[in-house]
């Protein structure tokens, strides 16, 4: 991980535009179309374990190849599907994308994870467990293979039917991760009522780590969610010091620019899946 850690590879090419910032109107008008003519594309980011540096999980994030507008980022489009409830096909689309990616790392003997994130639609939705379980046994994947990341104020905003599913979905096997833990009300009960196995961080505590009321907020998130067995991934760790205080803090995985940033997938695959295999032995898949 060291020697890739300063390569990035593609970083520039694969960045979104921002500076295009399309209007809200624009992305409302034409995004019915991109869903009819299949304009997404998933990128995978990587976490890995913050001791040994092995990657566990790929996440994937969604990007709108829009044709005159280029590379559009989710938060921009995101809440405009929710609005307009086009979110319910984007999520499947994402899921079985998802999905249909991970089958195909197993059977190239790559031994990972994936985590998808889902909006508070697809959670209110009445099949969506069905939805998810079809989704692995089409791609016979294992429920452990999937990790569902929904974001702390979804978990605020959960109404029954939502909390309903998430303990469908945890039944069946699959993770659920709470995403950009420590930016909602963080009244913390939720923790209690819902079957969450993993936190992760958000990327606004990793700024200043080195020292302040960052540090002290994270180092006791971190035994908070060991005494409540969660596992902890920090989200935006960009620098080696990051990395190293956080792994000191006993922070289990880590994901951000330092190890890599979200590719498409062949880029993914020559950047963290190819070198592998030229690893000796991993101990845990003897
Ligand atoms: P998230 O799930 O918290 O994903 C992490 C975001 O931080 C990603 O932005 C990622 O590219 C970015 N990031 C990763 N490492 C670093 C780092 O070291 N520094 C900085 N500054 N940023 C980093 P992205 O891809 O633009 O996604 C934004 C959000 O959009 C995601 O936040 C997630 O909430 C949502 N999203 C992404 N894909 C999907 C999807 O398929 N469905 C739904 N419903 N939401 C999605
Ligand atoms: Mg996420
Ligand atoms: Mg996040
Ligand atoms: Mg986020």
């Amino acid at each position: 991980w060291n020697q890739r850690r300063s390569v990035r590879p593609g970083r520039r090419l694969h960045q979104a535009t921002d500076a295009t910032a399309p209007s809200r109107l624009r992305i409302g008008r034409d995004l019915r179309h991109a869903v009819e003519h299949d304009e997404f594309v998933l990128h995978y980011q990587p976490e890995i374990d913050a001791s040994t540096g092995h990657m566990v999980a790929a996440e994937a994030l969604i990007r709108w190849q829009h044709p005159q507008l280029g590379m559009i980022r989710p938060n921009t489009f995101i809440p405009v599907a929710e609005d307009q409830g086009l979110i319910g096909k984007i999520g499947q689309w994402v899921l079985e994308t998802a999905c249909a990616q991970l089958h195909a790392w197993h059977a190239a003997g790559h031994d990972l994870r994936v985590a998808v994130n889902f909006s508070v639609e697809q959670l209110r939705r009445r099949d969506i467990a069905d939805t998810v379980a079809n989704a692995l046994e089409r791609f016979d994947l294992q429920p452990d293979d999937l990790v569902v990341e929904i974001t702390e104020s979804i978990c605020m905003r959960a109404n029954d039917r939502a909390r309903e599913n998430v303990a469908r979905l945890a039944h069946l096997g699959i993770r659920l991760a709470i995403d950009d833990f420590g930016t909602g009300y963080s009244s913390l009960s939720y923790l209690k009522r819902m079957p969450v196995r993993i936190l992760k961080i958000d990327r606004s505590f990793v700024v200043d780590l080195a020292d302040g009321p960052d540090s002290t907020i994270v180092r006791n998130i971190i035994s908070l969610a060991h005494e409540l067995d969660l596992i902890v991934i920090v989200e935006g760790v960009e620098t080696p010091a990051q990395h190293e205080l956080l792994r000191v803090m006993g922070c289990d995985m880590v994901q951000g620019y330092l190890v890599g940033e979200s590719l498409p997938p062949a880029l993914f695959h020559d950047a963290f899946l190819a070198p592998r295999q030229h690893t000796i032995v991993e101990p845990e898949r003897i």
